[in-house]
């Protein structure tokens, strides 16, 4: 019988349902591959060359692993499989590396590095950030292979990072040095959550991350609070009201050159429309009232600064003293689209804080964390996918310009000048960075038949 894009999805998710799938990533998940801890180093490199490299070659890749090109960062796999240079050619891309265990911090029952079912999830590290994904991706793909008898009718290479966890260390350096061998016409990858469980979602970039702290040292030590407090300066309320000119109560930025200078973009802004985001799993809440008035969840999200204090300290919270603090400092970051010049952020925030009457309060440490990233919603290859996408799952998917968190994108766009198409599998409630990380199952299932009728697609004449 000839194999369909039907039977091939069919084939995919009868290999799911049978329970194969979950094997599979139960033996990615059992190798405690955390980039952010030196001692598993060992394991970080068994999940190339022991794991993914093997499979990969299997399925007709050849393989490589190289060193990081920033020493002591973890191996990058790269693959690739050519039929024919004629042919379209996909970069695809993941991380083999997570974050570290918490392997105390779990709730009874679950430890990171063992796959537990439970209700419709799966629990374990790197579940959904992001074995779990590229895992679903290279499930799809044998899929497709074996329908075709052994061809894709495309070319695709492939990039497996291990340093993602540590901010892509060395990813920029690798592939600005192997720019010929990466040369492709679009990526297509996964990472990150929809923007609900239920909706499928295709997303063409991410917003970038600043971080800077905000610094008021006002003596060498604290002094007494009793002789001292009531005539000399108190650094934390200072600080607290510069924050406070920084940032409204309900969260709207004041410092005005951070925002995209001429407003939303109408192509993000109508991309946006009728995306409805929900708050799921025990994660957080929306808040109607914080953030810019006038905009949807969406828009804030996706289409505008946010300014967050990640951490804030004076005095010593765990033993406080009688004493008026010496000093006091607030971790900040910026997460920002490309509409944004964050050049700016820095000497906007001086000129803002200057006028605002707190000359006296430092910017130390200004930097890009991750650059934003975003290929236009229209660009044909968004709508090749979309189409793709829907046809298999028979429901509408969900574009959004940029996801909200970072992810190494501006890199492949910024030397391969590909296209960026996201597909992610996981969800905003999925924990993916402290304990109970876990993939839902449903979304993983969908990702599977998606990805296959993606892969079936690109090798369509
Ligand atoms: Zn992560």
């Amino acid at each position: 019988m000839m194999a369909t894009r039907e039977s091939a999805i069919a084939a995919a998710l009868e290999f799911f349902d049978a329970g194969k799938f979950r094997e599979r990533l139960s033996d990615l998940v059992a190798i405690p591959s955390t980039s952010q801890d030196p001692g598993h180093a060992p394991d970080v490199r068994h999940y190339l060359e022991g794991a993914t490299g093997p499979w990969l070659e299997r399925m007709g890749f050849s393989v490589q692993v190289h060193p990081n090109p920033l020493p002591g960062n973890g191996p990058i796999l790269t693959a690739e499989r050519i039929e024919d240079p004629a042919r379209p050619t996909v970069l695809t891309y993941g991380h083999g590396d997570t974050v570290r265990g918490l392997d105390e911090q779990w709730d009874a029952g679950l430890r990171p590095w063992v796959l537990t079912e439970a209700g419709d999830r799966w629990y374990g590290r790197g579940t959904a950030d992001n074995k779990g994904q590229h895992a679903i991706n290279l499930t799809a793909l044998e899929h497709v292979l074996a329908a075709r008898g052994g061809k894709l009718g495309f070319n695709l290479k492939i990039v497996l990072e291990t340093s993602e966890e540590r901010g892509s260390k060395g990813l920029r350096e690798f592939v600005a040095a192997h720019t010929e061998a990466l040369k492709a016409d679009v990526l297509i990858a996964s990472d990150g959550p929809r923007v609900a469980s239920h909706v499928p979602t295709l997303s063409t970039g991410t917003r970038g991350s600043f971080h800077f702290d905000l610094v008021l040292k006002l003596r060498p030590g604290g002094v007494h609070s009793g002789n001292w407090g009531g005539m000399t300066t108190d650094p934390a309320i200072v600080l607290a009201h510069a924050i406070g000119a920084i940032c409204d109560r309900n969260g709207k930025i004041l410092v005005r050159g951070w925002l995209p200078r001429n407003g939303m973009p109408n192509s993000v802004r109508a991309a946006l429309a009728g995306c409805d985001m929900v708050a799921e799993g025990e994660a957080a809440t929306i808040d109607p009232g914080w953030g810019e008035p006038g905009f949807s969840a969406a828009e804030k999200i996706y289409g505008w600064t946010s300014f967050i204090v990640l951490a804030m300290l004076s005095g010593r919270p765990e033993n406080p003293v009688n004493a008026v603090a010496p000093d006091a400092v607030a971790h900040c970051q910026i997460r920002y689209t490309v509409d944004v010049d964050p050049a700016q952020f820095a000497p906007a925030l001086r000129a803002h804080l200057d006028a605002a009457g707190f000359p006296e309060i430092a910017i130390e440490h200004a930097g890009i964390g991750m650059p934003a990233s975003r290929t236009n919603p229209d660009d044909p290859w968004v709508g090749f996918v979309r189409a793709s996408m829907e046809n298999a799952l028979g429901r509408r998917v969900q574009v959004i310009p940029n996801a909200g968190g970072g992810l190494p994108g501006d890199v492949f766009v910024d030397y391969l000048h590909v296209p960026l198409v996201w597909i992610p599998h996981s969800y905003n409630g999925c924990k993916q960075h402290g304990p109970n990380e876990h993939l839902l199952i449903a979304p993983a299932r969908e990702g599977l038949a998606a990805f296959t009728g993606i892969w079936w697609d690109l090798g369509e004449k």
